[in-house]
Protein backbone atom coordinates (compact mmCIF):
# COMPACT_ATOMS: atom_id res chain seq x y z
CA UNK A 1 0.00 0.00 0.00
CA UNK A 2 1.17 3.61 -0.84
CA UNK A 3 -0.44 6.37 1.25
CA UNK A 4 0.67 10.34 0.90
CA UNK A 5 0.29 12.49 3.73
CA UNK A 6 -0.19 16.37 3.09
CA UNK A 7 1.25 18.31 6.17
CA UNK A 8 3.18 15.36 6.92
CA UNK A 9 6.53 17.75 7.95
CA UNK A 10 4.08 19.23 10.93
CA UNK A 11 3.26 17.96 14.35
CA UNK A 12 0.34 15.26 13.84
CA UNK A 13 1.33 14.47 10.14
CA UNK A 14 4.83 13.01 11.11
CA UNK A 15 3.74 11.26 13.90
CA UNK A 16 1.58 9.54 11.69
CA UNK A 17 4.49 9.39 8.84
CA UNK A 18 6.54 7.43 11.17
CA UNK A 19 3.56 4.73 12.38
CA UNK A 20 2.86 4.40 8.90
CA UNK A 21 6.38 3.20 7.82
CA UNK A 22 6.42 1.36 10.75
CA UNK A 23 3.38 -0.61 9.31
CA UNK A 24 5.15 -0.79 6.15
CA UNK A 25 3.27 1.41 3.93
CA UNK A 26 5.08 3.12 1.71
CA UNK A 27 4.65 7.17 2.61
CA UNK A 28 4.90 9.97 0.34
CA UNK A 29 5.19 13.90 2.52
CA UNK A 30 3.30 16.67 1.01
CA UNK A 31 4.28 20.09 2.49
CA UNK A 32 5.08 23.21 1.88
CA UNK A 33 6.60 24.15 5.17
CA UNK A 34 4.95 27.10 6.26
CA UNK A 35 4.74 25.38 9.81
CA UNK A 36 6.29 22.44 9.35
CA UNK A 37 10.00 20.83 9.49
CA UNK A 38 11.60 18.75 7.23
CA UNK A 39 13.67 17.81 10.30
CA UNK A 40 10.19 16.15 11.81
CA UNK A 41 9.69 13.89 8.37
CA UNK A 42 10.78 10.51 9.48
CA UNK A 43 13.66 9.36 6.25
CA UNK A 44 11.59 6.02 5.60
CA UNK A 45 9.29 8.89 3.80
CA UNK A 46 9.63 10.24 0.24
CA UNK A 47 9.35 14.43 1.00
CA UNK A 48 7.87 16.42 -1.71
CA UNK A 49 8.17 20.01 -0.71
CA UNK A 50 5.21 21.74 -2.52
CA UNK A 51 2.07 23.80 -2.20
CA UNK A 52 -1.43 21.31 -2.29
CA UNK A 53 -2.47 24.56 -4.37
CA UNK A 54 -0.10 24.45 -6.82
CA UNK A 55 0.50 22.35 -10.16
CA UNK A 56 3.04 19.80 -8.75
CA UNK A 57 0.90 18.76 -6.41
CA UNK A 58 -1.73 17.58 -9.56
CA UNK A 59 1.63 15.88 -10.93
CA UNK A 60 2.88 14.20 -8.25
CA UNK A 61 -0.41 12.53 -7.20
CA UNK A 62 -0.74 11.43 -10.98
CA UNK A 63 2.55 10.01 -11.22
CA UNK A 64 2.45 8.40 -7.94
CA UNK A 65 -1.05 6.74 -7.60
CA UNK A 66 -1.39 6.55 -4.07
CA UNK A 67 -3.89 4.36 -2.72
CA UNK A 68 -4.69 6.43 0.17
CA UNK A 69 -4.49 10.38 0.80
CA UNK A 70 -4.35 11.95 4.51
CA UNK A 71 -4.94 15.26 4.05
CA UNK A 72 -3.50 17.28 7.45
CA UNK A 73 -2.24 20.22 5.73
CA UNK A 74 -3.56 23.09 6.58
CA UNK A 75 -3.89 26.90 7.69
CA UNK A 76 -4.69 25.46 11.33
CA UNK A 77 -4.66 28.81 13.41
CA UNK A 78 -7.62 30.48 14.89
CA UNK A 79 -6.37 33.49 15.50
CA UNK A 80 -4.64 33.63 12.14
CA UNK A 81 -8.03 33.05 10.23
CA UNK A 82 -9.46 35.82 12.44
CA UNK A 83 -6.91 38.40 11.00
CA UNK A 84 -6.91 37.02 7.28
CA UNK A 85 -10.02 34.68 6.57
CA UNK A 86 -9.30 35.07 3.41
CA UNK A 87 -5.77 33.54 3.38
CA UNK A 88 -7.39 30.44 5.64
CA UNK A 89 -9.74 29.78 3.21
CA UNK A 90 -7.53 29.95 0.22
CA UNK A 91 -5.54 27.32 2.16
CA UNK A 92 -7.84 25.01 3.86
CA UNK A 93 -11.01 25.61 1.32
CA UNK A 94 -9.14 26.03 -2.14
CA UNK A 95 -6.49 24.21 -0.90
CA UNK A 96 -8.76 21.32 -0.24
CA UNK A 97 -10.39 21.21 -3.48
CA UNK A 98 -7.44 21.22 -5.88
CA UNK A 99 -6.17 18.29 -3.79
CA UNK A 100 -9.84 16.19 -4.12
CA UNK A 101 -9.30 17.03 -7.97
CA UNK A 102 -5.95 15.49 -8.29
CA UNK A 103 -7.07 12.69 -6.20
CA UNK A 104 -9.94 12.24 -8.32
CA UNK A 105 -7.41 11.89 -11.43
CA UNK A 106 -5.00 9.51 -10.02
CA UNK A 107 -7.85 7.03 -8.75
CA UNK A 108 -7.05 7.58 -5.22
CA UNK A 109 -9.24 5.10 -3.57
CA UNK A 110 -9.80 7.21 0.09
CA UNK A 111 -9.27 10.64 1.72
CA UNK A 112 -8.77 10.99 5.57
CA UNK A 113 -9.56 14.46 6.89
CA UNK A 114 -8.03 16.13 9.75
CA UNK A 115 -11.11 18.06 10.51
CA UNK A 116 -11.78 20.44 13.92
CA UNK A 117 -14.25 20.60 17.02
CA UNK A 118 -13.92 24.16 15.75
CA UNK A 119 -16.37 23.45 13.29
CA UNK A 120 -19.70 23.06 16.06
CA UNK A 121 -18.56 27.16 17.68
CA UNK A 122 -20.01 27.86 21.10
CA UNK A 123 -22.90 25.09 20.68
CA UNK A 124 -24.31 24.89 24.32
CA UNK A 125 -24.06 21.03 25.09
CA UNK A 126 -22.57 18.97 27.83
CA UNK A 127 -20.82 16.65 25.02
CA UNK A 128 -21.10 17.27 21.64
CA UNK A 129 -22.04 14.43 19.18
CA UNK A 130 -21.38 14.60 15.56
CA UNK A 131 -24.79 15.34 14.12
CA UNK A 132 -25.49 17.95 16.45
CA UNK A 133 -25.88 21.68 14.70
CA UNK A 134 -22.46 23.37 13.27
CA UNK A 135 -22.25 26.78 13.85
CA UNK A 136 -18.56 28.22 13.79
CA UNK A 137 -17.16 30.89 14.78
CA UNK A 138 -14.03 31.54 13.75
CA UNK A 139 -12.55 31.34 9.99
CA UNK A 140 -10.81 28.49 10.52
CA UNK A 141 -13.51 26.33 11.94
CA UNK A 142 -15.64 27.45 8.68
CA UNK A 143 -12.68 26.90 6.26
CA UNK A 144 -12.52 23.06 7.71
CA UNK A 145 -16.52 22.42 7.77
CA UNK A 146 -16.46 23.99 4.11
CA UNK A 147 -13.72 21.49 3.20
CA UNK A 148 -15.99 18.82 4.68
CA UNK A 149 -18.47 19.53 2.44
CA UNK A 150 -16.37 19.62 -0.82
CA UNK A 151 -15.26 15.95 0.12
CA UNK A 152 -18.89 15.34 0.58
CA UNK A 153 -19.46 16.75 -2.52
CA UNK A 154 -16.81 14.48 -3.83
CA UNK A 155 -18.06 11.00 -3.02
CA UNK A 156 -21.36 12.42 -4.48
CA UNK A 157 -20.15 12.95 -7.82
CA UNK A 158 -17.33 10.53 -8.69
CA UNK A 159 -17.74 7.71 -5.39
CA UNK A 160 -14.26 8.71 -4.19
CA UNK A 161 -14.19 7.22 -0.05
CA UNK A 162 -13.60 9.63 2.80
CA UNK A 163 -13.19 9.43 6.73
CA UNK A 164 -13.46 13.05 8.40
CA UNK A 165 -12.07 12.52 11.47
CA UNK A 166 -12.90 15.76 13.93
CA UNK A 167 -9.53 16.07 16.40
CA UNK A 168 -10.73 17.31 19.59
CA UNK A 169 -7.20 19.67 21.31
CA UNK A 170 -4.30 17.22 20.21
CA UNK A 171 -1.36 17.37 22.61
CA UNK A 172 2.04 15.69 22.47
CA UNK A 173 5.74 15.62 21.42
CA UNK A 174 6.89 17.73 18.36
CA UNK A 175 3.42 20.19 19.05
CA UNK A 176 5.45 23.62 17.92
CA UNK A 177 4.32 26.44 20.48
CA UNK A 178 1.34 28.02 18.67
CA UNK A 179 -1.84 26.96 16.46
CA UNK A 180 -4.73 25.36 17.16
CA UNK A 181 -5.02 23.46 20.54
CA UNK A 182 -1.18 24.36 21.18
CA UNK A 183 -1.83 25.58 24.84
CA UNK A 184 0.03 22.22 26.01
CA UNK A 185 3.14 23.01 23.78
CA UNK A 186 2.98 26.82 25.16
CA UNK A 187 2.82 26.18 28.70
CA UNK A 188 5.59 24.04 28.65
CA UNK A 189 7.95 26.10 26.32
CA UNK A 190 7.32 29.12 28.84
CA UNK A 191 8.30 26.36 31.71
CA UNK A 192 11.25 25.27 29.93
CA UNK A 193 12.19 29.14 29.85
CA UNK A 194 11.04 29.28 33.11
CA UNK A 195 8.50 32.25 32.64
CA UNK A 196 5.42 32.26 34.63
CA UNK A 197 2.07 30.91 32.72
CA UNK A 198 0.17 32.83 30.74
CA UNK A 199 -4.01 32.24 30.50
CA UNK A 200 -6.32 34.01 28.32
CA UNK A 201 -9.51 34.79 30.15
CA UNK A 202 -10.18 33.14 33.29
CA UNK A 203 -9.05 29.66 33.10
CA UNK A 204 -12.50 27.92 33.34
CA UNK A 205 -12.53 27.16 29.86
CA UNK A 206 -12.19 23.56 28.88
CA UNK A 207 -10.62 21.12 25.94
CA UNK A 208 -11.37 17.96 25.30
CA UNK A 209 -7.35 17.02 25.09
CA UNK A 210 -5.95 13.85 22.68
CA UNK A 211 -3.11 12.75 22.72
CA UNK A 212 -0.98 12.52 19.18
CA UNK A 213 -0.59 8.79 19.29
CA UNK A 214 -4.40 7.94 19.93
CA UNK A 215 -4.86 10.33 16.69
CA UNK A 216 -2.39 8.70 14.78
CA UNK A 217 -4.30 4.92 15.93
CA UNK A 218 -7.69 6.60 14.78
CA UNK A 219 -5.86 7.47 11.48
CA UNK A 220 -4.57 4.21 11.16
CA UNK A 221 -7.57 2.63 12.02
CA UNK A 222 -10.09 4.94 9.49
CA UNK A 223 -7.61 3.26 6.77
CA UNK A 224 -9.98 0.22 6.27
CA UNK A 225 -13.48 1.69 8.18
CA UNK A 226 -15.41 4.46 9.05
CA UNK A 227 -16.05 4.89 5.22
CA UNK A 228 -18.23 8.04 4.11
CA UNK A 229 -18.03 8.96 8.03
CA UNK A 230 -17.65 11.96 9.90
CA UNK A 231 -15.92 10.58 13.66
CA UNK A 232 -14.76 12.68 16.42
CA UNK A 233 -11.26 11.57 17.95
CA UNK A 234 -11.55 12.67 21.54
CA UNK A 235 -11.67 11.27 24.50
CA UNK A 236 -15.29 13.01 25.96
CA UNK A 237 -13.49 14.31 28.66
CA UNK A 238 -12.73 18.15 29.52
CA UNK A 239 -9.89 19.79 31.09
CA UNK A 240 -10.40 23.22 32.10
CA UNK A 241 -7.14 25.42 31.45
CA UNK A 242 -6.77 26.38 35.18
CA UNK A 243 -6.48 22.45 35.75
CA UNK A 244 -3.96 21.68 32.89
CA UNK A 245 -1.50 24.41 34.19
CA UNK A 246 -2.16 23.05 38.14
CA UNK A 247 -1.13 19.07 36.64
CA UNK A 248 2.07 20.82 34.72
CA UNK A 249 2.91 23.25 37.51
CA UNK A 250 2.78 20.59 39.79
CA UNK A 251 5.05 17.82 37.60
CA UNK A 252 7.15 21.06 37.32
CA UNK A 253 7.78 21.48 40.97
CA UNK A 254 6.71 25.10 40.35
CA UNK A 255 5.07 27.73 42.74
CA UNK A 256 4.90 30.58 40.23
CA UNK A 257 1.38 31.76 39.80
CA UNK A 258 0.11 31.95 36.02
CA UNK A 259 -0.38 35.36 34.53
CA UNK A 260 -4.07 35.97 33.18
CA UNK A 261 -4.79 38.23 30.41
CA UNK A 262 -8.13 38.75 28.23
CA UNK A 263 -9.83 35.98 26.66
CA UNK A 264 -9.74 35.81 22.61
CA UNK A 265 -12.27 36.30 20.01
CA UNK A 266 -12.62 32.89 18.41
CA UNK A 267 -11.90 31.11 21.17
CA UNK A 268 -14.75 28.58 22.47
CA UNK A 269 -15.52 28.30 26.20
CA UNK A 270 -16.36 24.91 26.48
CA UNK A 271 -15.15 21.65 24.37
CA UNK A 272 -15.99 18.00 24.63
CA UNK A 273 -16.77 15.64 22.22
CA UNK A 274 -18.47 12.14 22.43
CA UNK A 275 -16.54 9.44 21.21
CA UNK A 276 -19.06 6.56 20.98
CA UNK A 277 -19.31 6.91 16.94
CA UNK A 278 -15.55 6.13 16.88
CA UNK A 279 -15.54 3.65 19.53
CA UNK A 280 -17.87 1.73 17.00
CA UNK A 281 -17.21 2.49 13.70
CA UNK A 282 -13.06 2.67 14.14
CA UNK A 283 -13.04 0.44 16.90
CA UNK A 284 -10.99 2.72 18.68
CA UNK A 285 -10.19 4.21 21.86
CA UNK A 286 -8.23 6.72 23.41
CA UNK A 287 -5.37 4.83 25.50
CA UNK A 288 -3.96 7.95 27.15
CA UNK A 289 -5.47 10.20 29.61
CA UNK A 290 -4.66 13.35 30.33
CA UNK A 291 -2.10 12.52 32.87
CA UNK A 292 -0.14 10.44 31.12
CA UNK A 293 -0.25 12.09 28.11
CA UNK A 294 1.00 15.14 29.72
CA UNK A 295 3.79 13.45 31.56
CA UNK A 296 4.78 11.61 28.41
CA UNK A 297 4.90 14.98 26.85
CA UNK A 298 6.50 16.72 29.54
CA UNK A 299 9.67 14.23 29.65
CA UNK A 300 10.14 14.23 26.31
CA UNK A 301 10.07 17.67 25.88
CA UNK A 302 11.73 18.91 29.15
CA UNK A 303 12.91 15.33 31.25
CA UNK A 304 11.74 13.58 33.78
CA UNK A 305 9.15 15.68 36.10
CA UNK A 306 9.96 16.44 39.98
CA UNK A 307 6.55 15.03 40.69
CA UNK A 308 4.18 12.04 39.91
CA UNK A 309 1.01 12.90 38.65
P1 LIG B 1 0.83 21.88 11.85
O1 LIG B 1 0.79 23.35 11.54
O2 LIG B 1 1.94 21.37 12.68
O3 LIG B 1 0.78 21.04 10.50
C1 LIG B 1 0.23 21.52 9.30
C2 LIG B 1 1.22 21.20 8.19
O4 LIG B 1 0.64 21.61 6.94
C3 LIG B 1 2.56 21.92 8.31
O5 LIG B 1 3.63 21.01 8.15
C4 LIG B 1 2.53 22.96 7.20
O6 LIG B 1 3.82 23.29 6.71
C5 LIG B 1 1.65 22.27 6.18
N1 LIG B 1 0.98 23.18 5.26
C6 LIG B 1 0.29 24.31 5.60
N2 LIG B 1 -0.19 24.89 4.49
C7 LIG B 1 0.18 24.11 3.44
C8 LIG B 1 -0.02 24.20 2.04
N3 LIG B 1 -0.72 25.20 1.50
N4 LIG B 1 0.52 23.24 1.25
C9 LIG B 1 1.23 22.21 1.81
N5 LIG B 1 1.46 22.08 3.12
C10 LIG B 1 0.93 23.03 3.93
O7 LIG B 1 -0.58 21.53 12.50
P2 LIG B 1 -1.08 20.21 13.24
O8 LIG B 1 -1.42 20.60 14.63
O9 LIG B 1 -0.16 19.08 12.99
O10 LIG B 1 -2.45 19.97 12.47
C11 LIG B 1 -2.58 19.00 11.44
C12 LIG B 1 -4.02 19.00 10.98
O11 LIG B 1 -4.88 18.64 12.06
C13 LIG B 1 -4.51 20.34 10.45
O12 LIG B 1 -5.35 20.10 9.34
C14 LIG B 1 -5.32 20.90 11.60
O13 LIG B 1 -6.32 21.78 11.16
C15 LIG B 1 -5.90 19.63 12.18
N6 LIG B 1 -6.28 19.75 13.59
C16 LIG B 1 -5.31 19.97 14.53
C17 LIG B 1 -5.68 20.07 15.88
C18 LIG B 1 -4.67 20.29 16.96
O14 LIG B 1 -5.07 20.35 18.13
N7 LIG B 1 -3.37 20.37 16.67
C19 LIG B 1 -7.04 19.97 16.23
C20 LIG B 1 -7.99 19.77 15.24
C21 LIG B 1 -7.59 19.64 13.92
Amino acid sequence: MKALVTGGAGFIGSHLVRALADSGIRVHVLDNLTTGNVANVDPRAVMHMADIRSSETRTLLIRESPDIVFHLAAQADVQQSIHRPDEDADVNVMGTIHLMQACHEAGVSKLIFASTSGVYGELQKQCIQEDDPVEPISGYGLSKLTAESYIRLFHRLYGMNYTILRYGNVYGPGQAAKGEGGVVALFMDRLKKGSPLLIHGDGTQTRDFVYVKDVVRANMAAIRAADQRTVHVSTGRTTSINRLAYDLLKLHGSSVRPVYSAARAGDIHHSCLSNAVARHWLQWEPLYGISAGLKETYVSIIGSGKEGM
